[in-house]
């Protein structure tokens, strides 16, 4: 009998509820508040501070770690979600590390930055517990504005203009608000309901309504958007994903590594969710990390990423690597899928050596795998009479389509990174132009 022959399928209750839940708790404990008060300490609070630079909602940092280490925690929580009010879920999920942190003097200097995005958490938590929203709404102005997409940019860009005093309503095809913060970012970054408690503490600002299961093109049209309000923003992120175009990877048992993470997230027991004894993962960027890491807490003996470059070009951060080699995730470096094998199911994936220029070796590696996880990346699902660029809906200035009255933000948009942080600033200057143009 073979390898392959030997294994035993994906299935349910590897581990038990206890394991589970110790498996999936916060990745980082919050700080207490001596913690907070120790860490604070730290900060040079320096005059040209980069880690405001390096924030892409540029949060004034050393502003808000002073406010903690003075006793004002929700002061400090003010002044971030002045700048970003999803400041709470970015404190759990930025990679600080190629962010703030990376750029913080103290970093530079030791080898050991502030811990900003735990001192973010600490302030935006105390805020929140205490369930108060710090905003107020201006006068009602009369104009309405269509955000189509309730992920981060759309949630950003949807409170600003209520801020403002307009009227918005919140489409998005999914039966839940929050996007990636819901559906995608590993469940350990941000476990106990928190995207959805987040979402609630938001619309407390008013004037959003929210209408989920409608998605653009199915039960909303663009033009019809246009025709019924002032301005329309799209937030819809990146709804489509790559193939690895190899026979084969229909079998059962591979599945996009989205899919597979936005179940995981929906799922209450975790010990009902099937998973492989042995699993591979095609990619390098943070969705392969997390399918892997998430495979490995839920029992997968083998986990494999199957990156096709050096470890330097992984998109993954360093952090990222280590996070996955530390649950037991074996890394792959210069390896293309070559071949899926498999009967009734998927059986083995073959890989293929590959030389910096990406021309095979003639060298190839068969795993035994019973999931395959496609984490190639995401692509726009096309929006009609948009013009795009590089795949993404083409934008000047602060999120301007080509099409008039018709902004966009987030990962649909061309230009910027594909994190959470960056599509709340989009979200939110756009809102601002959006503003702006109908002030006007
Ligand atoms: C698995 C995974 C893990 C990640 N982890 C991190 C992380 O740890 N840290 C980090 O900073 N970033 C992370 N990211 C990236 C981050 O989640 C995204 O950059 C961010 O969510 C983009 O926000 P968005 O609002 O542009 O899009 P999304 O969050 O994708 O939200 C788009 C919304 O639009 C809706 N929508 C789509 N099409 C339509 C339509 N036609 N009609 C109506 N609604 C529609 C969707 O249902 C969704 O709610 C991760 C991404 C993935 C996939
Ligand atoms: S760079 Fe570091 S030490 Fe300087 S203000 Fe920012 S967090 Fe404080």
């Amino acid at each position: 009998m073979t390898e392959a022959m030997r294994l035993d399928g994906i299935r349910a209750g590897r581990l038990g509820a206890d394991d589970l839940a110790r498996n999936f708790s916060d990745l980082h404990e919050p700080f207490d508040a001596h913690e907070a008060m120790v860490a604070a300490d730290r900060c040079y609070f320096c005059h040209d501070a980069p880690c405001i630079t390096a924030c892409p909602t540029d949060i004034d940092i050393p502003m808000f770690i002073r406010q903690i280490q003075t006793g004002m925690p929700e002061t400090a929580a003010k002044t971030i979600f002045d700048q970003n009010i999803l400041g709470g879920m970015c404190a759990r999920v930025c990679p600080t590390e190629t962010l703030c942190e990376e750029v913080c003097v103290r970093e530079v200097a030791e080898g050991k930055p502030v811990e900003i995005g735990r001192l973010q958490r600490f302030a935006t938590d105390a805020m929140m517990a205490a369930g108060e929203h710090p905003f107020t709404r201006a006068p009602e102005t009369g104009k309405s504005v269509a955000v189509v997409g309730a992920g981060p940019a759309g949630l950003a860009c949807a409170h600003r203009l209520a801020l403002h005093g307009h009227s918005v309503t919140l489409f998005d095809a999914r039966p839940k608000a929050g996007g990636l913060n819901e559906y995608g970012i590993a469940a350990y970054k941000t476990p106990g309901g928190y995207a959805q408690a987040e979402v609630d503490w938001l619309l407390k600002i008013g004037g959003i309504t929210v209408e989920t299961g409608r998605a653009l093109r199915d039960s909303l049209a663009l033009d019809q958007l246009r025709a019924d309000h002032d301005a329309v923003f799209l937030g819809i992120g990146l709804g489509g994903v790559g193939a690895l175009g190899l026979a084969g990877e229909d079998l059962a048992g591979t599945a996009n590594a989205v899919d597979f993470i936005a179940t995981l997230r929906q799922q209450d027991d975790l010990t009902q969710l099937p998973i492989g004894r042995h699993v591979v993962v095609i990619g390098g960027g943070m969705t392969a990390v997390d399918a892997a890491v998430q495979s490995k807490l839920l029992g997968a003996e083998t986990v494999t990423i199957a990156y096709r470059r050096g470890r330097d070009r992984m998109p993954a951060s360093r952090y990222e690597q280590d996070l996955a080699a530390s649950h037991g995730v074996r890394l792959m470096f210069g390896v293309i899928p070559h071949a899926i094998h498999g009967d009734d199911r998927l059986r083995e994936v073959e890989l293929a050596y590959v030389g910096d220029d990406m021309a095979p070796t003639g060298e190839t590696l068969r795993l035994p795998a019973d999931q395959l996880f496609r984490a190639i990346g995401q692509k726009l699902i096309a929006v009609e009479g948009l013009a795009t660029e590089r795949g993404k809906i083409a934008v000047t200035g602060a999120g301007r389509t080509s099409l008039p009255g018709v902004w966009a933000g987030g990962d649909c948009a061309a230009g910027g990174e594909d994190l959470t942080v960056t599509a709340v600033a989009e979200g939110r200057d756009a809102a601002e132009d959006i503003h702006a143009a109908l002030s006007a």
